[in-house]
């Protein structure tokens, strides 16, 4: 143990007990206010209890004061409203009298208008009743009417179809039809010029009988240009409704006549579509497709219907395809020698009974419409073709499907225009001066011989084998045959260079085309004009169809139309050319000079 105590540790120890006394101090002092604030708040509650029950007191009696204030106040004021009701009460009842005898007043005016209103409808009625049931029974008489002359005008139109369509056989009218086809892709060309738009319809069928062309020029009116034919299909009509006005003439060829049908117009305006039909020949047979077909399938199949209903094996038919190509003639079913189908060309001659023939023509029999669509479809692929701008695949040929038909029990008919064909030949080779320009000059020895006089040319009726002399009259019951012909016809389209497009050696094909189409125009022309000189020479297709242009055969032209303004110059050509085709009258005598001379 050390001997001497630390001052600092007894200071230390002392400033710790002090310390320690001034927190037990503090801590005493702390109760004693805790004390001292509960007594406070004892207190402030003993002093404020005895402060309310003061304060209550005079509330109490202001209140009761304020009551008494306030129960005076609401009875005067209660009073004044008493009387402001007594006077709206007294208002009140007097609007209400006022309003009762308007009501009354109103009731008893409306009561009178109705009894008005009802007697004025009751004599309206009976005013009226008979009027309005005149009125109803004339409207029934004029309906009735309307629809008398409505029958009697389509009885009429009817009446005038046939007496004209009977004109037409007795004077050897042409007939023309007209299609035009609908607008398509290829009409929608780009165009950002002035004047009309080249896609813009301007041709149009109005009627089953009429074509209006409007005629459109920049900064000018409209000229409509009005074409009227034997009959107008518009884009609407179908391959069969084509076809229905067209099968009237294939009875004719089992009566003894020629027939020949050909489409002309413009390249890309439906001439192949309407001939031959759009899809592929031969390949399928679904109803679509033959919906599709065009005149020369269902030519076929109606032909061999037709002879389906004659005895069994009275009728033959053989068919021949040419083309006639850069103005030469091509047999399109002609073999070389190892049996290959190759195309070879043929001459047209003028026979001695002065009719055109081509020499050596491949034709082959058939039995059936299939067949012949057969060897049609394999002959087409040897067709000269080729793309233009206006037609990806324009046909640059004139085709001819020829379908000669054999009877060996000709109908009455039949026999009747044989013998009336004789009788002309005879007439003609009497009165020499009578003689159609075009008949028998050729033929110096018909006319010397009364036999050959009935040597029919190949646009009548005529004896196989065609064109050796025919029988006379007398031996009409002969078992030789008795020939007629179908021919038809898809022509190349007459062309526009600058539109198609063509260049090099397609020019020629082009020029070949056009000369040979304004050939067919020049003939046409003469025949209208009855001009002594037909130029049928001037091109192949006019020589080869000599006979069916300018011969009793019934021939049918089927203009073919594009109804858009980019071809409107070809569209008025094609329908001037119809126009002009139907003022021809083939079978009566041209001019009685027997020294004019067919070239
Ligand atoms: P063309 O033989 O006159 O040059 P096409 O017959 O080949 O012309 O027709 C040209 C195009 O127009 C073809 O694609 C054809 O299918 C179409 N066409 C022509 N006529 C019609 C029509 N009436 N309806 C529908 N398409 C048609
Ligand atoms: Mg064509």
């Amino acid at each position: 143990m050390p001997l001497f105590i630390n001052r600092d540790q007894i200071f230390a120890h002392q400033v710790h007990l002090l310390e320690h006394k001034l927190r037990s101090k503090e801590e005493r002092l702390l109760e004693l206010e805790t004390e001292n604030a509960i007594l406070h708040l004892r207190l402030a509650e003993c002093l404020g209890k005895l402060h309310l029950g003061h304060e209550e007191k005079t509330k109490a009696l202001a209140h009761h004061q304020h009551h008494r204030n306030a129960e005076k106040i609401t009875q005067s004021a209660l009073t004044k409203l008493l009387s402001e009701v007594q006077a709206l009460k007294q208002d009140l009842s007097e609007v209400f009298a006022v309003y009762v005898s308007f009501a009354n007043e109103l009731e008893e005016q409306s009561k009178q208008l109705l009894k008005k209103v009802d007697q004025a409808s009751l004599t309206l009625r009976d005013h009226n009743g008979d009027e309005v049931h005149d009125l109803q029974a004339r409207v029934e008489a004029l309906e009735h009417s309307l629809e008398e002359e409505k029958e009697r005008c389509r009885a009429e139109r009817q009446r005038r179809k046939e007496l004209h369509n009977t004109l037409v056989e007795l004077r050897g009218n042409i007939r023309v039809h007209c299609r035009v086809r609908p607008v398509l892709p290829i009409d929608n060309i780009q165009f950002s010029g002035p004047g009309p738009a080249p896609s813009e319809e301007v041709v149009y069928a109005i009627s089953d009988d009429t074509v209006v062309v409007n005629c459109l020029k920049t900064g000018m009116p409209v000229q409509n240009k009005i074409f009227e034919f034997e009959r107008v299909h518009g884009p609407e009509d179908s391959q069969d409704d084509v076809f229905e006005d067209i099968k009237p003439l294939l009875t004719s060829l089992l009566d003894g006549y020629n027939v020949c049908i050909m489409a002309y117009g413009q390249t890309g305006s439906g001439k192949t579509h309407t001939m031959i039909g759009s899809q592929p020949l031969g390949e399928h047979s679904g109803t679509k497709q033959e919906a599709q077909q065009g005149i020369i399938p269902k030519a076929a199949a109606e032909l061999f219907r037709l002879i389906s209903e004659k005895p069994a094996e009275s009728h033959t038919v053989e068919v021949s395809v040419m083309e006639v190509y850069n103005n030469e003639v091509f047999d399109l079913l002609a073999r070389d020698e190892q049996g290959n189908a190759v195309s070879q060309q043929r001459d047209v001659i003028t026979t001695s009974s002065g009719t055109s023939q081509v020499t050596s023509l491949t034709s082959e029999p058939v039995f059936s419409a299939s067949e012949v669509m057969q060897i049609v479809s394999r002959v087409l692929k040897l067709r000269a073709h080729c793309n233009t701008l206006v037609h990806t695949d324009s046909s640059r040929s004139h085709l001819i499907v020829t379908l000669t038909i054999s009877s060996k029990s000709p109908n009455a008919l039949a026999l009747a225009r044989r013998l009336q064909n004789a009788k002309k030949d005879m007439q003609r080779s009497t009165q020499r001066e009578f003689w159609s320009p075009r008949c028998h000059r050729a033929n110096p020895a018909a006319r010397n011989s009364p036999d050959k006089l009935f040597g029919s040319p190949s646009n009548s009726p005529c004896l196989s084998p065609s064109p050796s002399p025919c029988p006379s009259p007398g031996r009409t019951t002969s078992p030789t045959p008795f020939r007629t012909k179908l021919q038809l016809v898809d022509l190349a389209g007459s062309e526009c260079v600058g539109i198609s497009g063509v260049s090099g050696a397609a020019l020629w094909e082009v020029s070949c085309i056009n000369r040979s189409l304004s050939a067919l125009s020049d003939v046409l022309g003469a025949l209208a004009e009855q001009r002594p000189h037909v130029p049928y020479r001037n091109s192949k297709v006019t020589h080869l169809l000599q006979d069916a242009i300018g011969g009793d055969a019934k021939l049918l032209v089927m203009l073919c139309v594009s109804p858009t303004q980019r071809f409107i110059t070809e569209s008025l050509q094609s329908l001037g050319f119809g126009t002009r085709a139907r003022q021809v009258q083939k079978v009566l005598p041209r001019r009685k000079n027997n020294t004019l001379k067919d070239k």
